[in-house]
């Protein structure tokens, strides 16, 4: 008893080609260096975008707002 091939799927190549397309003019994200730590970073776009800070520092900025807004509810 053969043992029957393993169909694979094919990709035709007029797929492949467009995939390839769609990779070569989709733009990479722009990336800006963090105000902070200088890592590389992608600018937030809407109300905050001026800012150039990496999602590490960004966490670390909200975690200190957080924290001056308790320590502000606990002084009142
Ligand atoms: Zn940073």
């Amino acid at each position: 008893m053969k043992k029957k091939p393993i169909a694979e799927p094919i990709i035709s190549p007029e797929i492949l080609e467009l995939a390839k397309k769609s990779v070569e003019t989709e733009k990479p994200p722009a990336t800006e260096s963090c105000a902070v730590c200088g890592a590389l970073c992608t600018p937030l776009t809407g109300p905050q975008a001026s800012e150039n800070l990496c999602w590490v520092c960004r966490r670390l900025k909200i975690s200190a707002w957080r924290d001056s807004d308790q320590q502000m509810s606990a002084q009142e």
